[in-house]
């Protein structure tokens, strides 16, 4: 198997050269069902701390695979400091919002309830799988946090300050992204707001305040889960690791 095509996978315990790791039962279903992987096969695993390294099936039974982890591939490295907080949307845009941010390296990944959110509820236990799957397709090293999911006005009453949180405004109040790219340094924080876009309330709480500013995606209005894309890429191509 090409080095391209080889097997990537998140380790739940901590990896070192030499060490062992093993795979849980989903893992040893795929390993040993799905991609039929037999003694001495090559998968890389990632941990989200010490790095990638390369591993060989080691020991095979019906419920158990055991790799071998034989050397260190690359040093850990953790996406740019970008955080992507938005709104809830239908469950399957909010998946892609999730998979997608992943692959666009976000750090930290918030849903939020705002005045027009319709969700009312999110999973987050079927959020984190669908974040590990992206990290391990992306070859991305770290695993982006997700936040709790709280309401607006909650999220910035603890806002950590010296974060730049700047909101997609799709009013045509805000400034292009290129002309406000240098305000954008790291650590930055983007915020998109849900189909019905926010409330009047909102935009004038979020004007209001230190550490915010508002961006425009020019003057089409992007689908929320299409705002949050756009809002990721253009971040990357002029301040994060696109550059
Ligand atoms: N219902 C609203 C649109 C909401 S779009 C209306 O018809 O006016 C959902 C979210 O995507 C918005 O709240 C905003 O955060 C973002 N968005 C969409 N288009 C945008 C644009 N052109 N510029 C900046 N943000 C945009």
């Amino acid at each position: 198997m090409s080095r391209k095509n080889r097997i990537r996978l998140f380790a739940y315990t901590p990896l070192e050269t030499g060490g062992i790791y093993e795979a849980t039962e989903a893992q040893t279903h795929y390993l040993s069902n799905v991609m039929r992987l037999g003694l001495d096969d090559e998968v890389f695993l990632f941990d989200g701390v010490h790095g990638e390294f390369l591993a060989t099936v080691a020991q095979k039974t019906k419920k158990n695979l055991i790799l071998k982890v034989n050397k260190k591939i690359f040093d850990f490295e953790k996406a740019p400091d970008v955080w992507l907080l938005f709104a809830v949307l239908k469950k399957d845009n909010t998946d892609i919002v999730v998979q997608k941010a992943v692959e666009l390296g976000a750090r930290k990944i918030i849903p939020v309830r705002s005045e027009y959110t319709t969700a009312s509820n999110i999973k987050p236990e079927r959020l984190k799988a669908q974040i590990i799957e992206a990290a391990e397709q992306s070859r991305r090293q770290d695993l982006p946090e997700l936040g709790d999911f709280l309401p607006l006005e909650k999220l910035l009453k603890t806002w950590p300050q010296n974060r730049k949180l700047v909101y997609l405004d799709e009013t045509g109040q805000g400034r292009s992204f290129s002309a406000c790219a240098k305000q954008m340094k790291e650590p930055v924080a983007f915020l998109v707001g849900p189909e019905g876009g926010f409330s009047s309330k909102e935009l004038e709480l979020l004007k209001s305040l230190s550490y915010t500013s508002a961006v425009s995606l020019g003057h089409r209005i992007l689908r929320a889960e299409t705002a949050s894309l756009a809002a990721l890429s253009c971040w990357q191509a002029f301040c994060g690791d696109w550059k």
